[in-house]
This record gives C-alpha cells, sequence and structure tokens, in this order.
C-alpha cells in the first residue's frame, strides 16, 4: 500500500480518492444505523397488464427519506450497502415489508429487487424462505427482479439461486434487460419467467427505427421462450401503444403512476376498481 509521497511528486494517493472514501463510509454507517432504527421505507410503483388495462402488479422499492443529512436516491446508497454486505439485510427489510404490506391484496403481484450480491450470502435461499413462510405470502404471487451483474461472474451460484427460487414458485425476472450487455445466451441458461426492458429503450422506442426493431424482436424472442415482457420507464401513450402492440405483457413507468407509498397506492386502487354495489345492480 503506497502512500503519498509529496517530495517525490508520484501521488498514487490524492486527498481526494481519501474524502470520497470517507463519504461512502460514512454513508455506510449512517445506513446501518437507519436499518436498525427501521428509518427506511418502501414505496410501490403500480405496474398494468396491456392487455387487461389494470394493475395488476407493483414493484417494490426502497427510500431512506429521513437521513438527517439529506435523502440519497437508491442508486446512490445501494452500491454501497451492496459493497458492506448491508445489502442482505436491506434486501430482506424490503422483501417482508413487501410481503406483509401485500398479503391481503390478493389480485395483485409484488416484484421486488435482488441484489445480485445477495446470492453472495450462503443463506439466502434460507432467508426468502423463511420470510415467505413467516409472513405467510404465497410464493405464486412473487416475483424477484435480478440484474445481470452476478450472473456474469458467478454463473453457478446464479443459476442454482433461480433455479431454487423457481422450485419455491416464485418468479424471477431479468431486470434492466437491455442496459447492459445481457448476452442473448443468458436467457436459455437461466430460466428466467420474464424480461424487464430497460427504460433507456423505452426512452427510444418511438423515436429511433433500429430501437424499435430491436425492442420489438427481442419482445418475440422473449415471448417465443416462454417469458414474459414488462416495458420499464414508460412515459408515454405513444411508447404505451407501440410497446402493447409488440406483445409487451406489462407496462410500467410515469404515465401510469410513480412509486408511492403503500397508503396512496391503495386508495388509487381503490377508486380505479368498479364498485361493488354498481357491479350487482346492474
Ligand atoms: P429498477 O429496479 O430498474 O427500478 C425502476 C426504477 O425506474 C425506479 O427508480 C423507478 O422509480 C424508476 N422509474 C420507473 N418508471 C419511470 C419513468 O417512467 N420515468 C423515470 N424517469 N423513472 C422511472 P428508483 O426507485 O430510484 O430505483 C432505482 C434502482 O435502485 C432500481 O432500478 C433498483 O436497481 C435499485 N433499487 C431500488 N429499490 C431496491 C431494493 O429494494 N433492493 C435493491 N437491491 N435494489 C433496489
Ligand atoms: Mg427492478
Ligand atoms: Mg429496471
Ligand atoms: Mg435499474
Amino acid at each position: 500500500h503506497v502512500k503519498a509521497n509529496g517530495k517525490s511528486g508520484v501521488r498514487i494517493y490524492t486527498p481526494d480518492l481519501d474524502l470520497e472514501r470517507q463519504r461512502q463510509q460514512d454513508i455506510e454507517d449512517q445506513l446501518r444505523r437507519a436499518l436498525r432504527a427501521d428509518e427506511l421505507e418502501v414505496v410501490y410503483q403500480p405496474i398494468v397488464g396491456a392487455m387487461e388495462n389494470r394493475v395488476v402488479a407493483v414493484e417494490a422499492l426502497v427510500r431512506w427519506p429521513r437521513r438527517p443529512e439529506g435523502e440519497l436516491t437508491p442508486d446512490q446508497f445501494v452500491p454501497i450497502a451492496e459493497r458492506s454486505g448491508l445489502i442482505n439485510q436491506l434486501g430482506l427489510f424490503v422483501l417482508r415489508r413487501a410481503c406483509e404490506d401485500f398479503l391481503d391484496v390478493e389480485a395483485i403481484k409484488v416484484a421486488v429487487n435482488v441484489s445480485p450480491a445477495q446470492f453472495r450470502d450462503p443463506d439466502f435461499e434460507r432467508a426468502v424462505m423463511r420470510t415467505l413462510l413467516e409472513t405467510g405470502f404465497s410464493t405464486a404471487r412473487l416475483e424477484l427482479e435480478v440484474t445481470e451483474g452476478y450472473l456474469i461472474d458467478h454463473p453457478q451460484r446464479a443459476a442454482a439461486v433461480i433455479s431454487f427460487l423457481k422450485t419455491l414458485g416464485v418468479a424471477v425476472a431479468l431486470d434492466d434487460f437491455g442496459a447492459g450487455y445481457t448476452s442473448i445466451a443468458y436467457l436459455q441458461k437461466y430460466g428466467f419467467d420474464r424480461i424487464k426492458l430497460d427504460k433507456s429503450l423505452v426512452d427510444r422506442v418511438t423515436i429511433e427505427k433500429s430501437t424499435g426493431v430491436l425492442v420489438a424482436g427481442a419482445i418475440h424472442m422473449a415471448n417465443a421462450l416462454d417469458m414474459a415482457v414488462t416495458a420499464e420507464g414508460v412515459e408515454t401513450e405513444e411508447q404505451a401503444y407501440v410497446l402493447g402492440l409488440a406483445g409487451c405483457q406489462r407496462l410500467q413507468g410515469f404515465l401510469f403512476g410513480r412509486p408511492m407509498p403503500l397508503g396512496a397506492f391503495l386508495a388509487m386502487a381503490a377508486a380505479a376498481a368498479p364498485a361493488p354495489t354498481a357491479v350487482s345492480a346492474a
């Protein structure tokens, strides 16, 4: 480990780097405290069926609203949780909360993000099973979303976890499809139940012909391999129309709703559902 030597002029170590490392350490400590103090929250984003035209699922997303130094987005603190190992605790917290919150909302499936870093924990499978048993949440209503990162580095462990989840009856989705370097071979190898088209593709689907062709092809291929497709980051009617036409089963994005607290979600769902009295009177 080489430290700075001012006289030699070779600066392998810089104060900036040190400052960044300290900042990350601070966030890690704050996050550990927040987890212990139960200060993280979970919000839910509606996912609509392209055919049904109603909310069929939600995605659970973590929030850290009460951080005294100011709120951070999950894109800012999840990577720190992954590096420090706190992701195991964070991930199980979100899973448990989502199962509890939606236990009685039976018409709706629940998608929860799983960081591939959680697969490093040899107890991961048992922890998922324990959460399902303790909450009483039906495995058939749960979907776990994984990103491709870990699949590349640890294909065997990833395959084992995914097949275990599938035997439980939990659906497994490949998140952020098209954002990174997801190889087509992965789609065959892991037997995902679903792929989620990344927002970066959805953003361009109606404005760039080549992206439109690519997305339509990906949806067709996924469906032919018995995988359903969810489009993420749908913001316009035109995108929803094009994606639905291409065979995308589910749509998720600000067009249909932002991530919101449970209460707001339930109020929205109740307002959208036809009143039972109106049905029986008809
Ligand atoms: P993701 O799993 O791909 O989640 C979708 C993200 O896109 C969410 O951001 C959501 O708010 C955002 N989004 C959805 N529709 C739209 C849209 O129409 N427009 C725009 N601009 N954004 C949209 P969020 O909640 O900030 O989460 C970011 C990422 O952080 C997630 O991406 C996921 O990778 C990670 N994350 C969030 N919660 C968890 C968690 O509980 N566990 C783990 N491991 N990761 C999480
Ligand atoms: Mg996701
Ligand atoms: Mg995604
Ligand atoms: Mg993402």
